[in-house]
This record gives C-alpha cells, sequence and structure tokens, in this order.
C-alpha cells in the first residue's frame, strides 16, 4: 500500500499514517458482510472488543460516508465492497481536508488504480478565463472573440 503526494515529508507521512495505521493489519469488512456480527460477538467474548493490551499502534477513529474505523479492535467496516479504488475513495475522503493530495496509488496483490487530483479543477478555471464574456464562445490563441472581436485585456 503507498500513497503518494505532492510534498513528501515527516510531517505529511505522520498525518496519513495516523488515518492509514486503521487499515494496517486490519480486518475490512462490507457493512452487510455476514462475517461481521459473528466477528464482533467473538471480540465481545474474548473482552478484546474495546481493545486489548497488545494493540498499541492505534489509528484515530473515524467514521465518513465510506467507511467507519474501530481502532479498539482493529476493525474497518465499510460502505463498498473493498478494492484498489475504493481504498483509494474512503483514504482520500479522510485526508482531503489534511493535505493537498495530487495523487494515490494504491497497490494490492496483483490489482492497482492510481487517481489524480486537482487537474481537472485547473482545466475548468482556465477554460472560463478564456472565453468571451460576451458570447461566451472559446477565444483564439491569441484572446480574440471569433464572432464579435472582443479582445481579452491582459492583466
Ligand atoms: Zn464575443
Amino acid at each position: 500500500m503507498g500513497v503518494n503526494m505532492v510534498f513528501p515529508c515527516n510531517e505529511i507521512k505522520k498525518i496519513a499514517w495516523d488515518v492509514l495505521q486503521n487499515f494496517d493489519h486490519a480486518l475490512i469488512l462490507r457493512e452487510d458482510d455476514p462475517l461481521l456480527p459473528a466477528i464482533l460477538g467473538v471480540y465481545e467474548v474474548q473482552g478484546i472488543k474495546n481493545g486489548a493490551p497488545t494493540n498499541m499502534q492505534k489509528g484515530p477513529a473515524f467514521t465518513t460516508e465510506l467507511a467507519t474505523a474501530y481502532p479498539e479492535c482493529r476493525l474497518v467496516v465499510t460502505k463498498e465492497t473493498m478494492t484498489v479504488e475504493g481504498m483509494i475513495k474512503i483514504v482520500y475522503d479522510l485526508l482531503k481536508d489534511k493535505l493537498n493530495i495530487a495523487k494515490i496509488t494504491f497497490t494490492s496483490g496483483v490489482n492497482g488504480a492510481v487517481q489524480e487530483y486537482g487537474k481537472e479543477d485547473h482545466r475548468m478555471g482556465q477554460k472560463e478565463k478564456d472565453r468571451c464574456p460576451l458570447c461566451g464562445i472559446m477565444l483564439n490563441a491569441d484572446g480574440t472573440c471569433p464572432k464579435c472581436g472582443y479582445k481579452k485585456r491582459s492583466s
């Protein structure tokens, strides 16, 4: 599992790891998995549902629209079937407010997925800027409207 970010530094690693360690050696199950109640039952019986002394490496508990983490019993319950694409969605959702994410890469066995962020927004902004404010059509490369002759003022 790997997460690539724009500015790799220790602080970013720490922020990402805080969240990601919830998935490290954790059991990841879909919320409607028939195993889920059985597993919680076993944890209950063994008295480790709310934590075990050996479980030293805990991430913060989180609940998003896509997943809920129970760090005390090393369990993550997801809304969707766990795929590399789904994993990227969950991780992006968790980290997007904390980090400026450009790209997330996930690999799991032979499966891999890459998702890039931010490029589309940039393209959209660029497009808006290069439209004629009078006709709404795209300006020429030299910033002139091919219909009405409006010329973009250089700022
Ligand atoms: Zn025009």
